[in-house]
């Protein structure tokens, strides 16, 4: 993928009614730019004054998009939506690993995980691991502030080790669930 053509999406862009409510097993077919459309209103009432620096984290909001960047002379200071999210403890999407191949490697799950958050803020600073827990031995729970996170560290977790890999979509309540399984 040409990682240049991937940018935030304005807060005004349309969002396609042809969008399915579940997306299941077929879910391939849907590229990265389908997805990028889906908008999160959370917390966002329009889009943020510009230039604009998040107080939290340091991202700034210029050109139309979050980035890595020293903050402008004058910036504004607003709360981005990952910062929102993370305060609130509400997350856009969730990866669950589980079976017992999970407790015998969480280790490298985790670094796994950890590797695509580094990849994927780089250029998408909205985009990042809440939280990871680990409730039983055979089980991780990944939260995470956007809908592509887990999907993408769910698709090298099955590259790397096969196992099962699904995912549901709400669009109504702009939320990702990514399950991947494995027995031994
Ligand atoms: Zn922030």
């Amino acid at each position: 993928m040409n990682r240049n053509q991937v940018r935030e999406i304005p807060t005004s862009t349309k969002i396609p009614p042809e969008r399915p409510n579940v997306v299941e097993p077929g879910y391939r077919r849907w590229g990265r730019a389908q997805w990028d459309r889906i908008i999160d209103s959370y917390k966002a009432s329009g889009k943020p004054q510009e230039p604009a620096v998040c107080p939290q984290c340091g991202a700034v909001y210029h050109q139309g998009r979050w980035q890595w960047a020293p903050a402008p002379a004058g910036a504004a200071r607003e709360l981005c939506r990952a910062c929102h999210r993370i305060n609130d403890k509400y997350p856009a999407g969730s990866l669950t690993l589980t079976g017992p191949f999970v407790a015998a490697h969480q280790d490298e799950m985790i670094r796994i995980a950890r590797n695509q958050e580094q990849t994927e803020k780089r250029d998408h600073p909205l985009n990042r691991i809440m939280s990871i827990e680990r409730p039983a031995p055979d089980r991780l729970e990944i939260s995470t502030t956007d809908i592509h996170l887990p999907r993408r560290i769910g698709e090298v977790v099955k590259r790397a080790y096969h196992g099962e890999l699904d995912m549901h979509f709400d669009e109504h309540g702009y939320f990702v669930r990514v399950n991947w399984h494995r027995e031994k």
